[in-house]
């Protein structure tokens, strides 16, 4: 089977998606890679819910993606001694390291360095942003503030820092443990939340080290925005973060911030979601709201590689239902011809090496030609995101002999990974290619698709070949002793 679109849905893992049944419901409505998401649920509850996953794979047959993402330092009051307080616009409000449960006045905020970092016309938010609140006076040990928007904050509520460069740590004591145990599951991509600098990116992948997992940042700080290009390019994907996102910055930026980070990740050839609030009014709704809708299909105009549901999938009421409505948003969409147009007038895209200007070529010849689908093969999965990058119009076959290079290319535009045989021979290739297109249902006998690949192979990015093979072909080589099926 393959799916009916080019861009890939995301869906975050939580209670009301967990069982078996459910997450099978999920994968068949749509999903292509499942969020884990570490700021919620046991460890237990996550090996519970990745075995889950990957037996499903095996199950269904085909490479599902598997993203953990990381809670990352994201900053909480303490406890209030009498429940919930109110706080009073003009009125003053401290915070300050002191353990006692917080009142009227006062509340602990457990983070040295954000003392260390705070200057008087400091900006506090509190509660997802609800509760504004400017520093006056600060100390090592305490921030005396003005309250500026008013309303309730009770225990452990988030506290947003916007405009200070926080000197914390991207990966707490919490994130490294998480760390050792999802890479020890086995991901395919980590997503690190609250990046604020390159060097935050460099400390997880150090951490990774050899193992197997692509590392997303998650666009969530004005800091993170302001060194966006730098951080680009040392990520593998990109993640617009629009909950954390809208409260740090002013939420009416956030269209055009969205737009500018999808257009530079396919410049760069590098995976982005959109995510947050997509169809939120689905958690408690089978329909979605029309604005809801305009946005999933905007970000597909866009030419985002994904859309994603968090709460929606994770606890609302209607995850499947929440599932399908993107799937026949991305479909609609995709069949219009304004879509088309919208992809074309993409950012120009630097074509530098032999693999660029041949994964061009096939995407010339497939749409001034008939031809079905554009095959290739890849290691690392460079050459794949070469061909994802370009957009063309029809689906591309991305044939790779790695497992973990299948799971990790199923979140990027247009994929559709197959694990075949590994190949050691152009006419191996062609004919593999073949074979898993007819079997996936990518084209006929009567069709022809395209075979790009690097010869000799087996070495990384090398594709220096385009081939326009016609579908029967394998009927030359059926039945000799080198050919070789794909799993
Ligand atoms: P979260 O991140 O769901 O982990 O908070 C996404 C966002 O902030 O948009
Ligand atoms: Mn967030």
């Amino acid at each position: 089977m393959h799916r009916e679109r080019s861009v890939k849905v995301v869906a975050t893992v939580g209670p009301a998606s967990s069982s078996r049944e459910m997450l099978l419901k999920l994968f068949d409505a749509g999903v292509d890679v499942f969020r884990l998401n570490m700021s919620h649920g046991t460890h237990e509850d996550i090996a519970q819910r990745h075995a889950t996953i990957r037996e499903i794979e095996h199950q269904v047959g085909r490479p599902i993606g598997i993203l953990a993402d990381l809670q990352g330092p994201k900053l909480r009051v303490g406890r209030f001694g009498n429940g919930p307080v109110e706080l009073i616009p003009g009125r003053s409000f401290r915070f300050d390291l002191d353990e006692a449960p917080g009142d009227a006045v006062r509340v602990q905020l457990p983070h040295p360095e954000i003392f260390a970092a705070l200057e008087p016309g400091s900006t506090l938010l509190v509660n997802d942003g609800k509760l504004r609140l400017t520093v006056r006076a600060c100390d090592a040990s305490s921030a005396d503030c003005d309250v500026v928007v008013g309303g309730e904050i009770s225990n452990n509520k988030g506290v947003n820092v916007p405009d200070v460069v926080l000197p914390l740590a991207a990966l707490t004591e919490k994130d490294r443990l998480d760390l050792e145990f999802v890479l020890g599951l086995g991901i395919d991509w980590l997503a690190l939340s609250f990046v604020q600098r390159p060097e935050d990116v460099i400390e997880a992948r150090e951490l990774v080290g050899e193992r197997n997992a692509a590392i997303m940042v998650k666009v969530e700080k004005p800091a993170c925005v302001a060194r966006f290009d730098d951080i680009l390019d040392i990520v593998d994907g990109i993640m617009v973060a629009r909950g954390d996102l809208g409260v740090e910055m002013p939420v009416a930026e956030l269209p055009a911030m969205q737009k500018r980070m999808i257009r530079e990740c396919r410049r760069a050839g590098k995976p982005v979601i959109v995510a947050t609030q997509m169809l939120e009014s689905m958690i408690t709704s089978p329909v979605p709201t029309r604005a809801e809708v305009s946005d999933v299909a905007n970000a597909i105009y866009e030419g985002t590689d994904a859309v994603m549901l968090s709460a929606e999938s994770a606890v609302g009421d209607f995850p499947v239902e929440a599932v399908a409505m993107m799937d026949a948003i991305a479909r609609s969409v995709e069949r219009e011809e304004s879509y088309r147009r919208a992809i074309d007038a993409g950012p120009v895209l630097e074509r530098e090496t032999v693999a660029d200007a041949i994964t061009a070529a096939a995407r010339e010849v497939a749409e001034s030609t008939d031809v079905k689908a554009i095959c290739c093969f890849t290691h690392s999965g460079t050459t794949a995101l070469l061909a994802s990058r370009e957009r063309p119009a029809v689906p591309i076959l991305a044939l790779t002999p790695i497992e973990e290079t299948a799971r990790r290319l199923s979140l990027a535009w247009g994929l559709h990974c197959v694990i075949s045989a590994g190949v050691d021979r152009f006419k191996l290739a062609v004919v593999n290619a073949i074979r898993a297109a007819r079997e996936d249902g990518l084209a006929t006998d009567d069709d022809r698709v395209i075979v790009t690949a690097g010869v000799p192979f087996n070495q990384p990015g090398t594709t220096n070949i385009l081939r326009v093979a016609p579908m029967d072909e394998t009927q030359i080589y059926e039945g000799s002793p080198e050919y070789t099926r794909p799993k």
